[in-house]
């Protein structure tokens, strides 16, 4: 019999490629590449599904109409007044030719990862690609265009299911949590680096939702320099109580691999064992509380010597496959001379992987009243 594994469907277009916003920037699509010559290379890549490009119209559901002509306008090298409005032309978001494109298609990935678990085509699905957690009905913020992860939540929740979002991205999932803020079906669990230390900014405890939406959106601000331990005690704490109560239809899982200790974006400090522990909870808790259903994006992740690493892992994980000890030396050989970085000689982190932390035990400590404060706030709601 085909086990829930076996039914793991894989997602990626090379268009992804043309979201590629210049030189330098950080959001640098070699990190999904060096991930599939990596499984290409220890012979694990089976043929990913390719997806349609999403047209402009179908983002309606989630953008304003205005917005997505000034994006595609600015894509195609028009010139725009007060395109700052818009969040374009910005150190984080600078307009570059072929963006939307490049967007639509990582949408058009997600939208397909909605669909297959719609259509009963995959238990779980992996789309290389997406993530843009930050993009506002009509604004682009960090990094991020059009919000594919609100469009593929949106596709379910047209189709009568309730859905859980987990952010585990470093950054505040604030484009999600906004467009859902008010939505009874929708539960977003953001845990993420205190936004009184990173950007967005926001993502504080007593940000719970409205109206109806009101208990469903949580959110841990994680103190700095909070290790893998930590940050595992604080979604065990949180996950599985608010799962069993909310009994989704599927869950959504924003993997952002920033809150790696090597990232130079963002303060956590999780190895690549942590995120490996953690992918495994949450395809635990999946199957006890979501009908096996999830869809697993990418997202942020800004070290190209760990984020390729996390997603292989993931992968790995997701399709049943033995984590391998070494990185094959012709890949390490190859990518070192196009990203003129050193990579290590294994694809899990070796101990120890960072300096000891001062305060580890106030941290703990300090991250664990968040859970007992966030319980406090919404447990009347749930009963
Ligand atoms: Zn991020």
């Amino acid at each position: 019999m085909a086990d829930s594994y076996s039914m793991c469907k894989i997602i990626y277009h090379p268009g992804y490629c043309k979201y590629d916003l210049g030189p330098g920037h950080p959001f640098d699509p070699r990190r999904v590449e060096m991930v599939l010559d990596l499984l290409k290379e220890y012979g694990y890549l089976k043929e990913p599904i390719k997806p349609d490009i999403v047209q402009p119209n179908d983002l309606l559901s989630i953008h304003d109409q205005t917005y997505i002509n000034v994006v595609e306008a600015a894509s195609r090298g028009e010139k725009i007044l007060n395109i700052e409005d818009y969040g374009l032309g910005t150190i984080d978001n600078p307009v570059s030719l072929g963006m939307a494109v490049g967007a639509r298609y990582q949408a058009g990935g997600t939208l397909l990862g909605a669909r297959l678990l719609i259509e009963k085509k995959a238990e779980k699905v992996l789309q290389l690609g997406g993530g843009f957690h930050h993009a506002r009905r009509r604004m682009a913020e960090g990094f991020c265009i059009y919000n594919d992860v609100a469009l593929a939540i949106k596709e379910m929740t047209n189709a009568g299911w309730h859905v859980a979002y987990l952010d585990m991205d470093v950054h505040h999932g604030d484009g999600v949590q906004e467009i859902f803020y008010d939505a009874e079906n929708v539960m977003t669990i953001s845990i993420h680096e205190s936004g009184e230390y990173l950007f967005p900014g926001t993502g504080w405890l007593n940000e719970l939702g409205k109206g109806m939406g009101r208990s469903l959106k949580l959110n841990l601000p994680l103190e700095p320099f909070t290790e893998g331990e930590s940050y595992i005690e604080v979604l065990d704490g949180i996950l599985p109580k608010a799962l069993s109560w909310f009994k989704p239809d599927a869950i959504v899982v924003q993997a952002g691999a920033d809150a790696h200790f090597s990232d130079p974006l963002a303060d956590l400090l999780l190895t690549t064992q942590d995120f490996e522990k953690y992918f495994r909870r949450i395809i635990r808790l999946t199957d006890e509380y979501c009908r096996g259903k999830a869809l697993f994006t990418l997202g942020g992740g800004y070290s190209l010597t760990a984020a390729p690493r996390i997603w292989t892992i993931l992968y790995m994980v997701l399709l049943n496959i033995d984590i391998p000890a070494e990185l094959p030396l012709s890949w390490k050989e190859r990518w070192e001379k196009k990203i003129g970085k050193q990579l290590p000689d294994f694809l899990h982190d070796v101990y120890p992987a960072f300096d000891p932390v001062q305060r580890k035990e106030e941290i703990s400590r300090n991250n664990r009243e968040l859970v007992h404060r966030l319980l406090d706030a919404v447990i009347a709601d749930w009963l």
